[in-house]
């Protein structure tokens, strides 16, 4: 069944399945290849979420999607719906602090550990081991050398590894004073965390983002209701001091330190177009195509780089949607197929947990979600389905169209384990189907899995497999095709729950 290929379809040879259309000949290695280029390059920036780099991706999308035959169904008959996030971050301006009586600079000097408001004034004890629980710290502002993590607490992905080993660091050092009662938290940074010290602060400094109004992510997820201004923080505030701090704090231990909060709202984007079925029934069902364009923008240089280009993540999903795109515009199916590409998904999947509860088309018609979501990299021959099996299979009728189209295009060995909920990096939870899925919509995601270029400026076009994310994409793309075709929509599994 290899051999698929464009040419031999043009030229209308009759190798093919019968259960394969013509218009499979149009999912070309070529345009997946210069789109990722266009759409992760560098003049893109990373295409942050809360920057006009987001907008300006959102714009070369739909511009795509105009040009393909693809209909605008957003916001006052553009492609875009649009979204408010609201961000939370420490201030820069109205937080200070002073150490043994010299003034300390937000960021530059110490890092806040969690985005809460805190005051901390008065004498230090410095506590030299922190292991030794015999001091009394009840009440008082503790200082403490860093400790060293636990080598299999450190990530592999994501990040520098001096920022990995730290961030592990900091929280091994919060361990060992949890439930002691301290008043404060000062940590003091060794040689390694000092040398990812800014990466640090740049990243703390971002501060977290939430949309309002939204469907969930997890079960617990607060929704439709004003989100909660961040108390005091929970448990003991902390600090990350820089190495230099630690004679200054055993000469004159006092300090002083003031954290200010900020919240504001910023918009963010979904990109939304539809290709209208044949059928006269059918037509108003929906086969939804899901991506996100944004990724994690310019933040600081790892190996002479600076711009987190995202081109694997998730570069390689948007740019299999307007291959899938080219596909149904050529040759429809009898259901509509609904292409959206989530905003903000780094920043929580707050795109789809929007448009899961804002949608254009009415949710029940919504029949699928494929979505697609890191599909470029890895050994040729394997990839995942998530939603391939129970707690996270919502719908086993959907996944067979799946394997079928599999067995018809890309023939990759399904590695199960990324689905399992006992998989430490819990993969299934942390893109655009899972608020669909949770609202009953059958729901699938098609990737390659974590890679040690992730969260990187080394997530690159150029080390992107297109033999393999064009076997992805049309296997992305045969799946809707079933499911666009399909006398009865996919069922939804009786007793579907989500562990979490
Ligand atoms: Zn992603």
């Amino acid at each position: 069944m290899v051999g698929f290929a464009g040419p031999a379809l043009a030229q209308g040879r009759p190798a093919r399945a019968a259960e394969i259309p013509a218009a499979y000949a149009l999912i070309r290695e070529a345009d997946l290849k210069r789109d990722l280029y266009a759409m992760a390059g560098d003049a893109m920036r990373g295409r942050e979420a809360g920057t006009p780099d987001e907008l300006r991706a959102s714009v070369w999308v739909a511009e795509q999607l105009r040009a393909i035959g693809v209909r605008p169904v957003g916001d006052d008959g553009s492609y875009f719906q649009w979204f408010t996030m609201v961000r939370t971050r420490v201030s820069s301006v109205s937080t200070s602090g002073t150490l043994a009586g010299q003034p300390l600079e937000v960021w530059k000097d110490f890092i806040p550990l969690g985005n809460a408001g805190a005051d901390v004034t008065g004498a230090v004890v410095w506590v030299a081991n922190s292991a030794d629980t015999t001091i009394d710290v009840r009440g008082k502002v503790v200082a403490t050398p860093l400790v060293a993590p636990n080598p299999a607490s450190v990530r592999t992905t994501t990040n520098s590894p001096e920022v990995r080993y730290a961030q592990a660091a900091v929280t091994a050092t919060q361990q060992r004073f949890a439930r002691r009662g301290a008043a404060a938290l000062l940590i003091v940074a060794d040689n390694t965390a000092d040398g990812a010290f800014d990466p640090l602060a740049i990243l703390r400094a971002r501060g977290t983002y939430d949309v309002d109004r939204a469907a969930r992510r997890f079960a617990n997820q607060p929704t439709r209701a004003e989100l909660p201004v961040p108390a005091r923080q929970a448990g003991t505030p902390a600090f990350l001091l820089r190495g230099v701090m630690a004679a200054r704090l055993q000469q004159t231990p006092t300090t002083e330190l003031h954290v200010r909060l900020e919240r504001f709202e910023t918009p963010s984007t979904n990109i939304v177009g539809l290709l209208r079925g044949t059928d006269p029934v059918l037509r108003n069902e929906y086969v939804l195509y899901s991506s996100h364009q944004d990724h994690d923008g310019v933040r600081y240089v790892i190996g002479g780089d600076s711009v987190w280009a995202g081109a694997d993540d998730n570069g390689t999903g948007s740019v299999a949607l307007l291959a899938a795109a080219r596909a149904f515009a050529k040759q429809p199916g009898k259901r509509s197929v609904l292409f959206v590409y989530h905003g903000a998904e780094e920043r929580g999947l707050l795109g789809s947990r929007w448009h899961a509860a804002h949608p254009v088309v009415p949710l029940a018609q919504i029949v699928a979600v494929l979505n697609g979501e890191m599909m470029g990299r890895n050994h040729p021959d394997s990839a995942s389905l998530l939603g391939i099996q129970p707690p996270h299979r919502n719908s086993a009728e959907l996944v067979a169209m799946a394997l079928r189209a599999n067995a018809l295009t890309g023939k990759f060995v399904l590695d199960s384990l990324w689905d399992r909920p006992t998989h430490p990096e819990g993969w299934y939870f942390r893109s655009d189907h899972v608020p669909y899925a949770r609202l009953n919509v059958p729901s699938v995601m098609y990737t390659t899995n974590l890679h040690d270029d992730y969260h990187t400026p080394r997530d690159k076009p150029e080390r992107i497999d297109y033999p393999k994310l064009t076997r992805m994409t049309q296997w992305m793309y045969l799946t809707g095709w079933f499911v666009a075709n399909a006398p009865k929509r996919p069922g939804i599994d009786p007793g579907f729950k989500l562990e979490r």
